[in-house]
């Protein structure tokens, strides 16, 4: 079985490991990631407030955290509303790059987003590997709990 693999370039400054999301797996309209500057990028991710934020840019830091501002209305806001529909959180992913450095962080996430069955990416948006379909987190109400 060939595993795929994040990669720490692709950890956005909000926290997000931008290959579980649906906008980089799919292949239509896809986004190379937040780090990665395309012309043709879906409007939801060339006109992120995070990605645009002038504060973050000009404080010329790699991560949220690292920001004066941090934690600012944008990261809370986006934050409760991935709890609410993702069980995921920004905050929770970026105090653990903060306390255990990237490197640690990588491991977990490969841990956490790598498919146990075929090694494919579980999207942190549909809740099942993208490459085989097995379900990894389940809609609950507005909630998505972990089946495993
Ligand atoms: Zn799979």
């Amino acid at each position: 079985m060939e595993s795929k693999k994040l990669l720490s370039k692709q950890v956005s400054p909000c926290g997000v490991n931008c290959m579980i999301c649906m906008a980089n797996l799919r292949t239509k309209n896809k986004c190379p990631g937040c780090r990665f500057d395309d012309s043709n990028k879906p409007k939801s991710c060339s006109e992120c407030l995070i990605k645009n934020c002038k504060t973050f840019k000009e404080s010329n830091k790699k991560y949220c955290y690292q920001c004066e501002m941090y934690p600012c209305k944008l990261i809370n806001h986006i934050d409760k509303r991935y709890k609410t529909n993702y069980a995921f959180s920004m905050i929770e992913n970026l105090q653990l790059i903060k306390d255990k450095g990237i490197r640690e962080f990588m491991k977990i996430e490969n841990e956490k987003w790598i498919c146990k069955k075929c090694g494919g990416i579980i999207s942190v948006h549909r809740g099942f590997c993208t490459d085989c379909g097995e379900v990894y987190y389940q809609h609950n109400g507005t909630n998505r709990k972990p089946i495993k």
